[in-house]
């Protein structure tokens, strides 16, 4: 059993780092995906229903100069309410003597939710005596935020040097994101394939990298394949493409070779002559594009190798869309990657769809019970791949 699992929270005082980072409506302020919100759900009724009272704690957007109304708290309270099914107070500030007599009044089975801790710069900063006051709001601390994990925040990080060792654990949220990169990272039955896409080679290099020690085969997909496309003296036309990361493309593919790897790259491409939903489209050999036209999908032959090399795993990690999968002329691909994907996990193998848009992807085509895990982390779970060590995480393993 989990060390929270475990943990009988009857007459405790639990402060919860929570990711609440929810879109608002510009409007109305309606919570307009409370994804977030539902993942800490579980967390929050295990220690009521334990016997404990609950502190909640969260940043939500990106407050500059202090507080402002449109980043406050107060627009969440009636609808966590609602998830909870009871009501939820609120403290105007985090660290007011308020809303210290508000957590030291909290009675078993009641939630209190401070206000956005950004509105404090010491946050962000990792400030010590902020952390040590935000402390102050409960007996135990729970971090429940993986989004926020790779970043050494007072309260995601520096806080838990504030209580003993057997007085702070990850939640439900954190216990299974944790256990299931860790999975990838550490015990990933082979073969072991890689799915990497989105734009950008730039902001995937570090993770390549990694998973060159680890992975025995790397598909590599959407926006960034043109540049090793070009990298290998194709021809891509006006796809999307960093120059000055034609060497880093060579030098990955270099130690793929030398690490005994596979890469994949997309053999052919759906093309069109404009990036619009509209645009006119054909097929045509990745690396034999024409002038005028760009590749904003991966082509049927490539989905189909893709597909094969998918299949076959035992372990995959899927990070970032095949193509422009936000217009329906560009999904097939990244389509035919989940489809591949979820017949992979039905047939036993362990599948983590993590980072931003492929996750929406997977969300959007109607595949989010059929891979192992969904992660709520984008860039905490890059990170994570990259090799580093996120601060949240080891705050709370180091104890
Ligand atoms: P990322 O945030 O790096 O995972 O990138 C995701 C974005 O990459 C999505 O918005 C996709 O529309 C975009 N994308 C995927 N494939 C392509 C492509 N071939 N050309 C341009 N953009 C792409």
């Amino acid at each position: 059993m989990s060390k929270f699992s475990g943990h009988n929270f009857k007459g405790e005082k639990a402060l919860i780092r929570v990711d609440f980072n929810v879109p608002l409506d510009k409007k109305t302020q309606e919570i307009t995906d409370d994804n977030r919100i539902r993942a800490a759900i579980p967390t929050i009724n295990k220690i009521l229903i334990d016997g404990g009272s609950v502190v909640l704690m969260s940043h939500l957007g990106r407050p500059k100069e202090g507080p402002e109304e449109k980043s406050s708290l107060k627009h969440l309270v009636k609808h966590i309410s609602g998830l909870l099914n009871r009501e939820v107070l609120f403290a105007d500030d985090c660290i007011s003597e308020k809303s210290f007599e508000q957590s030291r009044d909290l009675q078993p089975g009641q939630v209190l939710l401070l206000e956005n801790l950004r509105f404090y710069k010491e946050e962000e900063k990792g400030d010590e005596a902020f952390a040590e006051k935000l402390s102050k709001h409960g007996d135990i601390y729970i971090n429940d935020a993986f989004g926020t994990a790779h970043r050494a925040h007072a309260s995601t990080a520096v806080i838990a040097k504030f209580f003993a060792p057997e007085k702070k654990m990850f939640g439900l949220v954190m216990e299974g994101e944790v256990e299931s990169a860790e999975k990838i990272m550490h015990k990933a039955e082979k073969p072991f394939t890689a799915i990497i896409g989105g734009a950008k080679v730039s902001d995937k290099i570090l993770i390549i990298e990694n998973l060159l020690e680890r992975a025995t085969d790397i598909i590599i997909g959407g926006g960034m394949a043109y540049t090793f496309m070009k990298a290998r003296g194709g021809k891509i036309g006006s796809s999307l493409c960093e120059d000055d990361r034609l060497d880093t493309a060579r030098d990955l593919l270099k130690k793929a070779t030398e690490k005994g790897v596979s890469i994949h790259l997309p053999e052919n491409s759906i093309i069109a002559d404009k990036f619009d939903a509209s645009a006119n489209t054909k097929e045509a050999q990745s690396d034999a594009i024409p002038d005028g036209w760009m590749g904003l999908d991966i082509g049927p032959k490539a989905a189909g190798v893709f597909s094969e090399v998918i299949r076959k795993s035992k372990t995959i990690l899927w990070n970032g869309p095949m193509g422009v999968f936000e217009m329906e002329k560009f999904q097939a691909g990244t389509k035919a990657i989940a489809v591949a994907v979820a017949e992979a996990t039905q047939a036993g193998a362990f599948s983590l769809v993590g980072g931003g848009d492929s996750v929406a992807a997977v969300n959007e085509f109607g595949f989010a019970d059929k891979v192992s895990y969904i992660s709520t982390g984008g860039g905490a779970l890059l990170e994570y791949f990259e090799g580093k060590e996120l601060p949240g995480i080891a705050a709370i393993k180091e104890a």
